[in-house]
């Protein structure tokens, strides 16, 4: 052994003793998620994107203009019908494909009521127990021209916004379709973001009403990689920090203190969905293609998209977004002014970056439709003034845990730094005092693939 591979040694085995080793750790890849990963294509998300870009202005208003002008949004909605159904032929059926319609407007950007439909795939998961959980990717389908917003016929062809996370969510069916989980993924596509994010807030509350116990929404706009500008091989993954659940009623008064006593307003579920994807997801990425960059917002500057209407009704979402946007390329009409070209064409999409994008939302989905369900009644016991720290939890609902970790942080480090492991113990406790750390506990299961990390509540 050289100096300096006993150095080497030396390093990962103090390392080993800081973070601890658990069977989670010590598991092989999930062959799985590498071939679908694997599986992802630059050239099939460029021609999605010219299909979709093909069919013309895809206004949410299309649906209202006579049955003659063909409308885009009428158009590309079946032809992404009519792929999730290819998809679902090649995989023995795996899909079940839906619709989801609601009539939205008047509103100021929908004049006339028009009526949206979702599409959307269900891919059950093979697990009876888990697959009640559902994992979504989703994407928004239609498009708009700013300068003349409520104009259904205004050129709009939306190649970015949104034919790349169109293009994403379609390609991601493609390759998951071939594996099987135990938990449930669906693959949604909205209609009526542009005008005020009416698709997803009516399948949002579909699935508050129906109960679904949606554990992670992962909403891709705008991730097509403008190839004029740099992106830095970045992917921006954008979480809400204090929950948009919570208003000035008094029910939340009293969560919002306890959000302020604790410091606990960089955890929310939907932190944690941001973290997994920054952590579990990139192990399966290879290091040339584009890796998530955490941004501790909900959304850009005063900006929104689809995951804020999950985000309301209380469900972890994220937005992921291409880190570097020009907005010469967004909600343009196509024209060419000053020397410089103006509107969201495909010749600006760096499809190769798009498929880095694609990849990352692959192997996120896949692990979280891997993954045990999270441990359920999390508890930080805060009865007596000690420096030591108990924490005790329910096995995760879904009986598929084999065991539970628990993480620890600085308080103004922005991940995970260290783990303990609690074998299938349900109450642990550290020498760390509550004071000072921020604590999260996850399951794993027998393959290794861990949970969404919850952050547990105070025991008085
Ligand atoms: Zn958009």
């Amino acid at each position: 052994m050289t100096v300096k591979s006993l150095r080497t040694a030396i390093f990962l085995c103090l390392l080993a003793a800081a973070v601890g080793t658990s069977a989670a750790q010590s598991a092989a890849p999930d062959a799985r998620i590498q071939r679908a990963v694997a599986a992802v294509d630059a050239t099939r998300l460029q021609s999605t994107d010219l299909a979709l870009v093909n069919f013309g202005t895809r206004h949410t208003s299309g649906t209202t203009l006579p049955a003659e002008k063909h409308a885009g949004v009428i158009q590309a909605r079946q032809w992404i019908e009519a792929e999730l159904g290819r998809t679902s032929q090649h995989c023995q059926g795996c899909l079940e494909l839906k619709q989801y319609r609601s009539v939205e407007g008047p509103a100021p950007r929908l004049p006339q009521p028009a009526e949206l439909v979702t599409i959307y795939a269900i891919q059950r998961g093979n697990d009876p127990e888990a697959a009640k959980r559902v994992i979504l990717l989703s994407a928004h389908y239609d498009t708009i021209a700013m300068a003349r917003m409520n104009d259904a016929e205004a050129p709009a062809p939306g190649a970015n916004d949104d034919g790349s996370g169109t293009s994403l969510v379609l390609e991601a069916a493609r390759v998951l379709s071939h594996e099987r989980f135990p938990a449930t993924i669906i693959y949604a596509l909205f209609p009526g973001e542009e005008q005020g994010l009416f698709g997803s807030k009516a399948f949002a509350k579909l699935a508050k009403s129906e109960g679904w116990q949606l554990e992670a929404v992962l909403s891709n706009d705008i991730v097509g990689g403008d190839n004029t500008r740099d992106q830095h091989n970045l992917a921006r993954v954008f979480s809400e920090g204090i929950p948009a659940t919570l208003t000035a009623d008094d029910a939340d008064r009293t969560t919002l203190r306890r959000l302020r006593l604790l410091g606990a307003e960089l955890d929310s579920p939907s932190r944690q969905l941001a973290r997994f994807i920054a952590t579990e997801a990139t192990a399966y990425l290879p290091a040339s293609s584009v890796q998530p960059k955490m941004v501790f917002r909900q959304d850009r500057f005063l900006r929104g998209g689809d995951h804020t209407s999950f985000n309301e009704l209380g469900f972890a979402a994220v937005r992921i977004t291409e880190y570097a946007e020009n907005y010469d390329h967004q909600h343009q009409l196509p024209r060419l002014e000053n020397g410089v070209e103006y509107g969201d064409l495909p010749k600006f999409i760096d499809f190769s970056y798009l498929a880095g994008v694609t990849r990352l939302n692959v192997a996120a989905a896949g692990l979280l439709a891997s993954a045990p369900a999270p441990p359920a009644e999390v508890k930080l016991v805060t009865r007596d003034l000690v420096n030591s720290s108990t924490l005790h939890w329910k096995p995760s609902p879904d009986g598929r845990a084999a065991g539970y970790e628990l993480l620890l942080r600085e308080t103004t480090a922005p991940g995970w730094e260290k783990i303990v492991p609690a074998g299938a113990q349900l109450q642990l406790t550290v020498p760390d005092s509550k004071d000072n750390v921020i604590f999260g506990v996850r399951a794993y299961d027998q393959d290794g693939h861990r949970s969404l990390v919850v952050m547990p509540a105070p025991e008085r």
